[in-house]
């Protein structure tokens, strides 16, 4: 699967994604990550990419016309041929909740390009006429996408078969949409924790299999509100 990242702040992915998990992907190739500087898709000296809001306001907003460029070239280099899927997507604090459902549903395409808003947000004809899709990760709001762009790329990314084990998926939470994993312990055995010996719970150092898988079912946390 590819990543296409448009930003103003190219730099901010760099260190995320060199390490574990992510940069693993990438050397399998299972995954490709491009990040695309706005600022390359501009035409005047100065490189801008935004201006003073039309009717007045705070703040500045992102011009429409280097995204669409932007879209337009990463396209070109990539299009969508037969049967290959892609989406555009605009990160926006008033988008659609990102959740584990849209994480599974956008594993499942060939390449999604993902625009991060900055300042005050992005002219509002980039959500109408470029973008599929307004994405949200959460009822905040962030100084920028990149955050939220690097959020969707790791949960989408740990969804693409051979990037981790089959196994510690399913276990994991929101496997069946209302489940919430069970909890886990390592070493330490025994810890003391504000003056009170605080323990692993015995079952698990037990050696028991059949319990421990017992264990692990009932303390599967049930999300009855999904
Ligand atoms: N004025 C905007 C509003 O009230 O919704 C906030 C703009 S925010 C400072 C700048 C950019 O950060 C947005 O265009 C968006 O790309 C990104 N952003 C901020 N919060 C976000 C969130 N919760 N989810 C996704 N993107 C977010």
């Amino acid at each position: 699967m590819k990543f296409d990242i448009i930003t103003i702040f190219p730099n901010i992915f760099k260190s995320y994604f060199s390490e574990s998990i992510i940069k693993r992907a990438q050397q399998k190739k299972l995954v490709r990550i491009n990040i695309h500087n706005l600022r390359d898709y501009t035409i005047d000296r100065h490189k801008t990419v935004d201006d003073r809001p039309y009717g007045g306001g705070f703040g500045m907003v992102l011009m429409v016309e280097p995204i669409m460029k932007a879209v337009r070239d990463i396209k070109k280099v990539y299009p969508a041929r037969r049967g290959k899927k892609n989406k555009i997507i605009l990160l926006s604090a008033k988008g659609k909740k990102f959740d584990q459902k849209m994480a599974c549903q956008f594993s499942k395409l060939d390449q999604l390009i993902i625009i991060s808003g900055r300042y005050e947000g992005v002219d509002e004809r980039v959500a109408k006429y470029i973008a599929d899709q307004e994405v949200s990760i959460g009822d905040y709001v962030l100084t920028g996408g990149e955050i939220p762009a690097m959020v969707l790329v790791d949960a989408i990314t740990r969804l693409i078969p051979g990037v981790i084990t089959k196994g510690s998926l399913k276990e994991e939470s929101f496997f069946l949409d209302l489940l919430k994993e069970y909890p886990q312990y390592t070493r330490p055995e025994k810890i003391k924790i504000n003056n009170h010996k605080r323990r692993v719970p015995k079952v698990l150092i037990s050696g028991n299999h059949k319990k421990i898988e017992e264990w692990k079912k009932k303390n599967i946390k049930v999300d009855i509100d999904s």
